[in-house]
């Protein structure tokens, strides 16, 4: 036998008993889209690496160790330096902003997608190379109204998948009046305790002294002593903040200040924040995250324009609803079609019919024994099997009960309504409306 393939490393593939999970958050996350009135917006799944270098910064981890290179089957070195897999949308969805000229359509612009992000990480459990985010931006909003707004979204979406214990940890990082003095105080304060620091943030240190925050391995007596963000603050970006913190209090959104929390990139601005499992803050991985980026727009060539907006994790989201064991909305029940003998027109004409009433149907196209069909229809976990026998000569079928195995006739033009327990009209009617 041929040696088998395996799929790549930090990629899962999704097998039908794992899906439902996933429609679930993609129902939740496209009806909030609806009722936030956000509309929908496709980028390519690569863009030039530049755009990544800039929209995130060289520092960034996404840029300087995770970028997922790709090139042609004869691409030179040059150009597999030119593309990347996009690790997060929120640059390509500001480029195609400039690139369309969109800042002339009456604005906000409430932008939406869900799509696959890509960063070539070491794989553990929460974090893959292949994964999906639930993404939400708004252009052209200074807020604070549209800070508290995109949270309260966030955590409802999180309470409607039901993790009602999420909770958002939010932060601000100033501006360009405020944010180089507070660099300063970091820079100052870090460099008395730098044989305290692991490699990674002495680098750090010096070319994004706010991310030292971030770093897991800081010891905790350090990362209190440090200074705050909030602290530093100048009058509009504390105003800005203030206001934020009272619409979420406001709109009985649970949130905690959190001093640590940072978007260490120049072009973020003020707001921050990210949602974990209240009382998990500290093993759990976020399971989302998002921010201000009022400089992001001028940094890619376009005019200066305010945005904010997240990144929900549906991996992340997927997998803490399992943790939780929370219980999904039963799948649709299946009615198997069954016959006799060589009958395989007549199965497919009652499943189109029942296929109309809305049903989800699986005829059996196979010529085995009754019994056999039956069998198989159960252990593929359909509800009912309308068995076509010779009754059908009179307009009747049979419609079997797989879970009882009750069994009695039924005229054709009757089986939906014995099915549902609705008439075929008024379900026609509904569906139509
Ligand atoms: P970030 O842009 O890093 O704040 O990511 C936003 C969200 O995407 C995170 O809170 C995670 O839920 C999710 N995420 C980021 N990286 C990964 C990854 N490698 N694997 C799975 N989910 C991820």
């Amino acid at each position: 036998m041929a040696k088998t393939i395996g799929a790549p490393r930090g990629t899962r593939d999704l097998l039908p008993e794992a899906t439902p999970a996933w429609d679930r958050v993609e129902a939740v996350a496209r009806d909030l889209s609806r009722r936030y009135a956000f509309d929908r917006i496709e980028i390519p799944l690569f863009e030039r690496v530049e755009l990544f270098a800039r929209g995130l910064g060289e520092s960034s981890d996404a840029v300087e160790k995770e970028m997922f290179r790709v090139g042609g089957a004869r691409g030179s070195e040059e150009e597999r330096a030119e593309w990347a897999l996009r690790p997060e949308p929120t640059a390509g969805i500001v480029r195609a902003f400039i690139e369309h000229g969109m800042h002339v359509r009456p604005g906000p612009l409430r932008l939406t997608m869900i799509g696959p992000m890509f960063r070539y990480d070491r794989p553990q459990a929460g974090r893959y190379r292949q994964f999906t985010q639930w993404d939400v931006e708004v252009l052209g909003d200074a807020g604070p109204a549209v800070d508290a707004e995109l949270i309260e979204l966030a955590m409802r979406f999180y309470r409607d998948v039901g993790l009602s214990d999420a909770v958002a940890r939010v932060n601000s990082i100033g501006d360009a009046a405020c944010r180089p003095a507070y660099r300063q105080a970091l820079v100052d304060y870090f460099t008395g305790h730098v044989e305290r620091l692991t490699d990674d943030s002495r680098r750090r240190l010096e070319v994004n002294p706010l991310r030292v925050l971030d770093d897991k391995a800081l010891p905790e007596d350090l990362a209190d002593g440090a200074p705050r963000a909030s602290d530093h603050l100048c009058a509009d970006c504390r105003a800005h903040f203030r206001t934020v913190l009272d619409l979420l209090d406001g709109l009985g959104v649970r949130h905690v200040v959190d001093h640590r929390l940072v978007r260490g990139l120049d072009y973020y601005t003020r707001t921050a924040f990210e949602f974990v499992i209240a009382g998990r803050e500290g093993q759990q991985q976020a399971l989302g995250g998002g921010g201000r980026y009022d400089g992001l727009a001028e940094l890619l060539g376009g005019r200066s324009t305010p945005g904010i907006g997240f990144g929900i994790g549906l991996d992340r989201t997927v997998l803490a609803m399992e943790e939780q064991g929370i219980a999904l909305p039963p799948p649709p029940a299946v009615v198997a079609v069954v016959g006799t003998g060589d009958d395989h027109a007549d199965r497919l004409r009652v499943a189109a019919t029942l296929r109309d009433a809305g049903l989800a149907v699986r005829p059996d196209g196979t010529s085995r024994k009754l019994g056999k069909q039956l069998e198989s229809a159960a252990k593929a976990g359909a509800r009912w099997a309308a068995i076509i026998g010779e009754e059908l000569a009179a307009g009747e079928v049979i419609l079997r009960d797989l879970e009882t195995g009750e069994q009695r006739p039924v005229a054709a033009d009757q089986l939906v309504e014995a099915i549902t327990g609705r008439s075929a009209s008024v379900d026609d009617a509904m569906r139509s409306r």
